[in-house]
């Protein structure tokens, strides 16, 4: 779903305002909505101010009178906690929309959806690919669970952060955005080694980056991660190490629920896992290139 774009003047709450949040946010009050948001760091709300949003000191003040409430947050318990909140409850309308755009917990999110329901409140799923730059530039992709009428609503509002598309029912695309992750974390850690053995064999990283992007090995990692964020040194694309890490966790204890195999998916999680022990809490996931090759 492409193309719709909503009427300008929605209210829409938007909570979690971090490196995806703020962006994304933005491009909200470009569009023309009311803008309310909240994060408890000052200086994140001080960035949407200065786009022309209004930033306040609650969640709860943030949905008061919203008729869509975006949640941008870190995982599935800071979404629960932030929509427990009996302020919050007492402030949400009936009617409103809830979309998480976070990557949170696909069961999770089924129960929160259940339970506003018993509220008239209709809860959704998005997350989204595509990184900062994707935000910035309103090219997200984004995955939507949720059932048909909920999801036609949302979409105007999504069309400014960028493509959509209906995975499913309630939950489909959080479950979908675990399972891109722990692909994407697989082929990165895997890109990493090749690299590293290449190099060492007397190769230009460079130029088997250039020749595996046309050939059968490229991916997201060959074709986005390692020229912008690994090769030039930076490793600042502004997607934390541990959120990845909470994504293929999600993916494979989802693969457990179902009964499906993730022998490799649990085998990359486990050395993502030491990679988080070993680097610093801040540590962007494309350090996993570094840590898996300590000379780098
Ligand atoms: P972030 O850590 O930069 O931002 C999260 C924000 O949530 C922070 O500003 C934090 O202060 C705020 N927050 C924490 N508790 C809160 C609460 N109770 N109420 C309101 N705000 C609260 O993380 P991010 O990179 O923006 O990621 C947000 C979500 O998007 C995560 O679920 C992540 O997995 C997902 N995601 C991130 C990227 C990326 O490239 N960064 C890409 C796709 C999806």
């Amino acid at each position: 779903m492409t193309g719709q774009t909503s009427q300008a003047g929605t209210t829409i709450a938007f909570i979690g305002l971090g490196n995806m949040g703020g962006p994304m946010s933005a491009r909200l009050v470009s569009a023309g909505h009311r803008v309310n948001g909240f994060d408890p760091s000052t200086d994140a709300r001080q960035r949407l101010q200065d786009t022309g949003g209004s930033s306040v000191d609650s969640a709860a003040a943030a949905v008061d009178g919203a008729e869509f409430v975006i949640l941008m947050l870190p995982n599935s318990t800071v979404v629960e906690t932030v929509l427990a909140d009996p302020a919050v409850r007492g402030n949400l309308r009936p009617q409103t929309t809830v979309i998480d755009m976070s990557s949170s917990e696909p069961t999770s999110t089924r129960k929160l959806a259940e339970d506003l329901e018993a509220l008239s409140i209709s809860l959704i799923d998005a997350p989204v690919s595509g990184g900062v730059k994707g935000a910035e530039a309103g090219r997200l992709t984004i995955m939507v669970g949720g059932d048909e009428t909920a999801v036609a609503r949302a979409q105007p509002v999504l069309s400014h952060l960028g493509s959509t598309k209906h995975a499913g029912s309630v939950g489909a695309g959080h479950a979908l955005k675990a399972i891109n992750n722990l692909l994407s974390a697989t082929h990165l850690l895997a890109t990493a080694e090749g690299i590293a053995a290449g190099e060492r064999f007397g190769l230009d990283p460079k130029v088997m980056v250039e020749l595996i992007n046309t050939s059968s090995g490229r991916s997201g990692s060959t074709d986005n991660k390692y020229p912008n964020f690994v090769l030039p040194g930076t490793f600042d694309s502004g997607f934390g190490l541990r959120l990845m890490l909470k994504d293929m966790k999600i993916a494979v204890d989802l693969a457990e629920q179902v009964g499906a195999p993730s022998r490799l998916g649990a085998q990359a999680t486990a050395l993502w896992e030491q990679a988080a022990d070993d680097l610093a809490p801040t540590a962007d996931h494309t350090e996993i290139a570094r840590w898996a090759e300590p000379s780098n």
